[in-house]
């Protein structure tokens, strides 16, 4: 096999290769049934116990709480953006939306443009290099939830605590960190994500909620966008992007191996630390984007002194096999996401390099 690149990519992003090489190996015949899994029946029992296992592996690793339920969503976190205050959002009531940078900006856009929102915290005035302190939020009596988004996936800022909002819910798009530590599902009334990064490839959006939230959707929200349809019928009221959930099953199965989300932690921080710590002992050559206490263990965002040098690390990092290290237009710079699949080795190669461009070019 040809050697796998140092995969730094933003989402789409790496699997794990043994994930790849499973879901290979019974890709034309699944468990002897001379197909493949993406050749069935979704209301089959083959597909099904595939998809049931996922939502318990799902539900398992978050410590199995009470009363939640995993649904198997497509359209991608972007559609969760609409379908949050399309089913929460009633007349008479208003969301608060924390304000972290790019994509808790967009979830706020359509919140907007459906009814009522405002915004219960915002880092805009530290140009988002940092997370607000969410510790003393002030919400009004008619507020129907609050949205943040847990990792800034363009910025590389992330938080490391979350607020407790009680009877309000708390819905945490969590499309480029779910999966990468521990956390107390508990404190949240739902959480979703974007497969593409952390659970598996592109086409499914997963969502995790307490049952008491999907039960009712306002009377006249057409089937497709009311959470009780997926709800009621266990994400199969229409047909599922059934690979892509396979996928997540398998990527599961992986995550347990790696000692669940404390090992998976464990190794995140051993990964981040080392590029951090390349960062801050460059003296001043590399900058991070993101203020210490809120850097992101999935997405290093990182500076040079000029663009041109900038322009100058992409095209050298692209020669040397490092792949996706542009940062996003809006930010500019670097970045590396470093979600759970990029191996330690991929770190320590890419410090290597940066090692060797500073000594170079200093
Ligand atoms: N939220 C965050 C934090 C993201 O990183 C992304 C994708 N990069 C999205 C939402 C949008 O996700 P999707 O492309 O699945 O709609």
């Amino acid at each position: 096999m040809n050697k796998r690149a140092y995969n730094f990519n933003a989402g789409p992003a790496a699997l794990p290769l043994e994930v790849l090489q499973r879901a290979q190996a019974e890709f034309v015949d699944y468990k002897g049934t001379g197909m493949s899994i993406m050749e069935m029946s979704h209301r089959g029992a083959v597909y099904e116990s595939v998809h049931h296992e996922a939502q318990s592996r799902l539900l398992k690793l978050f410590g199995s709480p009470s009363g939640y339920k995993v649904l198997f969503l497509q359209g991608g976190a972007t559609t969760q953006f609409a379908m949050i205050p399309l089913n929460f959002l009633s007349e008479g009531k208003s969301a608060g939306y924390v304000r972290t940078g790019s994509w808790a900006d967009k979830a706020l856009k359509e919140a907007k443009l459906v009814g009522e929102a405002f915004v219960a915290a915002s880092s805009e005035s530290a140009g988002f290099r940092q997370v607000p302190d969410l510790s003393k939020l002030e919400l009004p009596e008619q507020t129907a939830y609050v949205h943040l988004t847990s990792n800034e996936t363009i910025e590389g800022t992330s938080f490391f605590e979350y607020p407790d909002t009680g009877s309000v819910p708390l819905i945490a798009d969590m499309s480029s960190d779910i999966l990468s530590r521990p956390f107390d599902l508990e404190t949240f009334g739902m959480v979703y994500a974007g497969a593409q990064k952390n659970l598996g490839p592109s086409g499914v959006t997963v969502v995790i909620a307490r049952e008491e939230l999907l039960e009712q959707s306002p009377k006249h929200l057409p089937t497709i966008f009311r959470y009780d349809t997926h709800y009621k019928n266990d994400s199969l009221y229409n047909t599922p992007p059934s690979f892509s959930i396979y996928m997540v099953n398998e990527v599961l199965k992986w995550i347990e191996e790696q000692g669940g989300l404390t090992g998976i932690e464990q190794l995140n921080r051993k990964k981040a630390g080392l590029l951090y710590e390349a960062i801050d002992q460059s003296e001043g050559f590399y900058s991070g984007f993101a203020q210490p206490d809120s850097r992101s263990l999935m997405n290093v965002t990182f500076r040079l002194g000029s663009e041109d040098l900038e322009k100058k690390f992409v095209k050298e990092s692209e020669a040397a096999g490092f792949v996706g290290l542009k940062g996003h237009r809006s930010v500019g710079g670097l970045r590396a996401s470093i979600y759970n699949a990029v191996p330690f080795e991929a770190i320590a190669a890419l410090v290597q390099f940066m090692e060797d461009f500073k000594s170079s070019n200093h």
